[in-house]
């Protein structure tokens, strides 16, 4: 049984992570300052004596000091509001999170004197990109002061200074570059294609596909993507970068009739342009090349679209009285 740290635990990928990772008997603490996590993706797990829990930004030094003299196997660095919605209206908190708390982080690896730090990078590193599918050692195109550079360019400072404790300070710490994600403990605002389209569904709203719908992401369901950063935690290399997702690629138009034929619903499929919340230079397409995270992590993502949109609409049913 393994003893592990997660920041950004409450969150939503955070939160599924905790619950897998308790449910095979081990321990973890979870630090969170709430932001753009909730304690109700949490309160399941209150009871449980190996779950434990610290609300505290990342950014400050002093929740590290509360965790003095505890060794972790592993760090799951999860801590950054991470939805175009959230980060745009959270800008300087998600460009510090990224930096200054990713320090935090591997200072935190580097005094504990064991274990390794995963850190969950994004494939926005990418940013809108000209080589397809999306192989890691593609260097990206990324507009440095654009809407969206907040995340992308703070993502990529982190994965620079997560590459310079590797190779300065011989600390084992891998990258996880993660593809759009959906499942059970997504906020409902939070602004994303899912949540937005199973909300509208539900609710027999317009489903607000933007611009034509034409630009494409790859979905994967989120036990997926936490058997892949599990996978990544136990077979990843020091130093190595992995995308993680699915890589089976659709438009944002199918998107809305696959969750508007899931949800039983009469709402129209309504394009309309971006609204003015949702950052520029929304990238066209997106998909990752799996090769690697198959052959060196065994990693293999299961779970067809259609199949975890029929498991995630309960969900918001449930949680949000739709
Ligand atoms: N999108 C959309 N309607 C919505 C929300 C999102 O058409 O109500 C589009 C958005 O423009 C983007 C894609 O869906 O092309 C995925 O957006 P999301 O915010 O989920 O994540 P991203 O991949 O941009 O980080």
């Amino acid at each position: 049984m393994k003893n592990y740290l997660i920041t950004g635990g409450a969150g939503f990928i955070g939160s599924n992570l905790t619950q897998k990772l308790l449910d095979t008997g081990n321990t973890v603490t979870v630090v969170d300052n709430l932001l753009t996590g909730s304690k109700e993706n949490i309160t399941p797990f209150a009871a449980n004596p190996q779950f434990h829990f610290l609300q505290a930004d990342i950014i400050s030094t002093e929740w590290a000091k509360e965790l003095h003299g505890q060794k972790f196997d592993t760090i799951f660095h999860l801590a950054s509001p991470a939805s175009p919605k959230q980060y745009y209206t959270h800008q300087k908190e998600t460009l510090l999170v990224n930096s200054t708390g990713t320090l935090n982080v591997l200072e935190l690896l580097k005094e504990s004197g064991s274990g390794n730090v995963v850190f969950t990078s994004t494939s926005e590193v990418y940013g809108d990109p000209l080589e397809h599918p999306q192989k890691e050692t593609y260097w990206g195109h990324v507009n440095p002061v654009g809407e969206r550079s907040c995340y992308d360019e703070s993502k990529r400072f982190a994965e620079a200074l997560c590459m310079s404790y590797v190779r300065q300070q011989q600390l084992d710490i891998r990258i996880a570059r993660l593809f759009n994600t959906y499942g059970p403990n997504m906020e409902r605002e939070d602004g994303r294609v899912v949540s937005n389209f199973i909300v509208q569904s539900l609710q027999n709203k317009p489903i607000t596909v933007y611009n034509e719908g034409k630009q494409t992401r790859s979905f994967s369901y989120v036990s997926d993507t936490v058997d892949g950063l599990i996978a990544l935690s136990e077979h990843g290399k020091t130093g190595e970068i992995y995308n993680i997702g699915n890589d089976t690629e659709r438009t944002i138009l199918d998107v809305a009739h696959i969750i508007k034929k899931a949800t039983g619903s009469d709402a129209p499929v309504t394009p309309i342009p971006y609204p003015k919340n949702v950052p520029g230079d929304d990238p066209q397409r997106r998909c990752p090349d799996l090769t690697k995270a198959r052959t060196q992590l065994h990693y293999n993502p299961t779970i067809s679209f259609e199949d975890g949109i029929t498991k995630t609409i309960p969900y918001f049913k449930n949680r949000f009285n739709l």
